[in-house]
């Protein structure tokens, strides 16, 4: 007869194959780690924002084979801190300005080694159910503090799920589209249309490859670089006119390039006279809804079919963690469930639990909605607010400098805390200013291309940064942005 199970406690094993079944070595470590975390945090703006590092430095640096034998801890940590750091781009950097912010704050970090602790998989409610339970109930408030439509609460029609970003919301939603254009006009994939703005994320097209649509339109934005009303309809029109099946319009709410905003209610209409899947793609923009000045970016919004935007982003919760909400669930479910027998239990069987699994593209799903829920704990609605509305006045009083002086010209309105600007001397001109901003190394910035040529893109979202950083960087910028040749001057926007 074999033993009644004692429990054990770990590390105290004599036979355990290893020291990583130490838990006294994981207490230890864990606060060795998480004070290297506070100390990089804190010193993170004396660091040069990129350090300078050549192809294939890391790897030179590393061994050729995994170890063997198990390494102390401090090795670990001190590898961490002198091969990794110094080859790393500082994303928390104060002077971070480039692409769109990965923010992430302490209550974060401390969600995400909370996740990791419980090491628990959120596939389905009964693999985990306070998973599923908190990540409903934590969207639905999310519902409520960004004044999205009540239907969309998993307590109403729709719901929300955690995905692992924005191009795979994205994605998700268009296979919901596909599907139901599918179900609704028997059309085979290949004649499916997908339409979308010419300054949409690449993760739009993308998402439309993946998903098989036959056609993506990219249609024509106007000079504020949303799309120009009617052009959804003439494209529609043409299509139909060819005997294909128009699907799906995906509208921008902050576009990567410069933030526009479609017009939603508008392409909502269409959307909904033409029976097309709507989706809106808030990536970035997304978060700013926290805040009720900008509410009005959401008219239309109560015709989407699907929405989604990413807390990775700006709100203060680490990658990876985007929402996708649908106003209503049951063709998404429809569209990814399968049902193998190895899954099955009594409480999908009930059909009152929500399974996630049948939400997306992944089975196993790690506990996302901790760290925001710490977030959001930790912050208050009003902390997140205010860190927003920082990060927006300071990208307003930087676009009134630049709009006053006299070599530095906007690109686009500042809708959200991104500022696109060019040098009034050209594309030269430009470069030369972002390249002198960057190999400043206490500042980072990007530059992209638009119809009227390059220009730099300033997105202000690091929880670290203050309106000192912007001072210095505009600052910086004036010192260095002094009329460079007679190249054609660019039209003030
Ligand atoms: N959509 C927009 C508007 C974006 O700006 C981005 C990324 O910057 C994405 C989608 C892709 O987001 P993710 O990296 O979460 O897939």
């Amino acid at each position: 007869m074999s033993e009644p199970f004692q429990g054990h406690t770990p590390g105290l094993l004599a036979d355990r194959p290893s020291r990583a079944l130490d838990l006294e070595e994981f207490r230890s470590n864990g606060h060795l780690l998480v004070d290297w975390i506070a100390d990089y945090l804190k010193d993170l703006g004396e660091r040069p924002v990129c350090e300078p590092t050549a192809p294939g430095d890391v790897r030179a640096q590393l061994p050729r084979r995994a170890p063997e034998q198990p390494e102390p801890f401090s090795e670990v940590l001190s590898d961490l801190e002198q091969v990794i750091v110094p080859a790393l781009a500082h994303w928390q950097h104060p002077g971070w300005f480039a692409y769109f912010p990965a923010m992430s704050s302490p209550a974060s970090v401390l969600g995400e080694l909370a996740a990791a602790g419980l090491g628990v998989q959120g596939m389905m409610w009964s693999s985990s159910p306070a998973l599923t339970e908190l990540e409903a109930h934590v969207l639905d408030w999310l519902v409520d503090l960004m004044g999205l439509p009540q239907g969309w609460k998993t307590s109403a029609a729709g719901g929300g799920t955690l995905t692992s970003g924005a191009s795979s919301s994205t994605h998700i939603a268009m296979v919901a589209a596909r599907e139901t254009c599918r179900g609704r006009t028997g059309a085979p994939i290949e004649q499916m249309v997908a339409y979308t703005s010419g300054q949409s994320h690449s993760s739009v097209e993308k998402g439309a490859r993946i998903a098989g649509f036959g056609h993506i339109r990219l249609l024509d934005t106007d000079h504020d670089f949303a799309v120009k009303p009617g052009a959804l309809n003439s494209a529609i029109c043409q299509d139909r006119r060819l005997g294909l099946t128009p699907a799906s319009v995906i509208s921008a709410l902050g576009t990567t390039g410069t933030t526009a905003v479609d017009p939603i209610a508008h392409m909502g209409d269409i959307a909904t006279r033409e029976r097309l899947w709507h989706h809106v793609d808030a990536a970035y923009a997304g978060s700013a809804m926290i805040c009720e000045e900008f509410r009005h970016h959401l008219a239309g919004v109560e015709l989407a079919d699907s929405y989604t935007f990413n807390p990775h982003k700006w709100l203060a919760t680490n990658l990876d963690c985007s929402v996708l909400w649908v106003a209503d669930r049951k063709p998404l479910i429809d569209a990814m469930s399968i049902e193998p027998p190895y899954l099955r239990n009594s409480a999908s069987d009930s059909g009152q639990v929500i399974d996630y699994r049948n939400w997306g593209v992944s089975l196993g799903r790690p506990f996302r909605a901790l760290k925001l829920w710490f977030v959001l704990r930790d912050h208050g609605a009003e902390g997140l607010r205010q860190l927003i509305r920082n990060h927006r006045t300071w990208a307003e009083d930087l676009s009134t400098r630049i709009d006053n002086h006299s070599s530095l010209t906007l690109i686009a309105p500042t809708t959200f805390a991104l500022v696109s600007f060019a040098h009034v001397d050209g594309d030269a001109a430009t470069r030369a200013l972002a390249q002198t901003i960057n190999d400043s190394g206490r500042f980072f910035v990007t530059v992209s291309e638009s119809d009227t040529g390059a220009y730099i893109r300033i997105a202000i979202g690091s929880t670290w940064t203050s309106r000192r950083h912007i001072d210095s960087l505009w600052r910086f910028i004036e010192a260095n942005a002094l009329q460079t040749a007679e190249t054609p001057t660019r039209e003030r926007h």
